[in-house]
């Protein structure tokens, strides 16, 4: 069975220090080692942004795709091959701007996919403008004075889209992330995940002290229920989606796979018996 060690490959990330982006890379390693995955049964699927690197840093099947498109290129190589384990990621300007329709959707859709958003609140890559899930007041070069528009609540929105799966953590808290993914890999349906993870460059107002300050943690909440999706609703609320741990399960709804009248399950070849294994390989 593979380590977490064999999901490292010899690509140094060029991401700053301290960028929290480093604890999602270590923690999908670990997760994927944890549910007993070997490398070739992995594809890290990944959009624009610093987050958008992260498919070269797994030793994995990996596509570095296009701004916003992670989850088309996702739930493609799903449908291709339900053997793989698929794990879309990218940033919170990637997920919740350009990329927002398909994020939705694949809510929605209920494909057997991990969706790991690295939420930083601030477009990094380009050196910080303000995104989507930037406070309002919040300024940058391109708000300069603030910004107008209100921010983005995107656990909200995937629970009014159907999501089955709705988690949320913290880039300092690597056990808790790591067995969220874990949780979101075993899922039979739609896994979204967002993490809190710090831009120290360019964010200086949602720092990792200002997140441990705010962050309420499911795990210390009595009585909570993960499976009733107004407790979420309300608590996601009540906290301003400040909030870590399983938000929501659903564990009831059928995967979309599950539901397509006749969806092959099995390779092409496993289902064909006039084609052998090396004749599918060369189609
Ligand atoms: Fe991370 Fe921000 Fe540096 Fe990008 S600019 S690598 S998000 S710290
Ligand atoms: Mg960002």
């Amino acid at each position: 069975m593979a380590t977490f060690k064999e999901f490292r490959n010899n690509v140094k990330p060029n991401w700053c220090p301290g960028c929290g982006d480093f604890s999602v890379q270590a923690a999908i390693q670990r997760a994927a080692a944890n549910v007993g995955l070997e490398p070739e049964q992995l594809a890290v699927i990944s959009g624009i942004g610093c987050s958008g690197r992260i498919s070269g840093y797994i030793n994995a099947y990996g596509l570095h795709g296009i701004h916003g498109r992670a989850l088309p290129i996702a739930q493609g190589v799903k449908l291709a091959n339900r053997d793989l384990t698929v794990i879309a990621s990218g940033g919170d300007g990637d997920g919740f701007a350009i990329g927002m329709g398909h994020t939705i959707h694949a809510i929605r859709r209920n494909i057997n996919i991990t969706y790991i958003v690295m939420d930083n609140q601030i477009y990094g890559l380009t050196k910080g403008q303000t995104s989507p899930r930037s406070a309002e007041g919040f300024k940058t070069k391109s708000t300069p004075e603030g910004s107008i528009e209100s921010a983005l609540s995107p656990l909200e929105l995937a629970l009014s889209s159907g999501a089955t799966f709705v988690a949320q953590s913290f880039s300092s808290d690597l056990k808790q992330l790591t067995s969220l993914i874990e949780e979101g890999i075993k899922h039979e349906g739609f896994s979204l995940i967002n993490v809190f993870s710090p831009c120290v460059t360019f964010n200086k107002v949602n720092t990792y002290d200002w997140f441990k300050e705010n962050i309420t943690n499911l795990d210390t909440v009595e009585g909570y229920d993960s499976s009733n999706r107004i407790h979420a609703m309300t608590k996601l609320m009540e906290t301003g989606g400040l909030l870590t741990g399983l938000i929501y399960q659903n564990k009831d709804r059928k995967s979309y796979e599950d539901l397509v009248p006749g969806f092959r399950k099995e390779p092409l070849a496993a289902q064909n018996p006039a084609i052998t294994a090396e004749e599918f390989e060369k189609l």
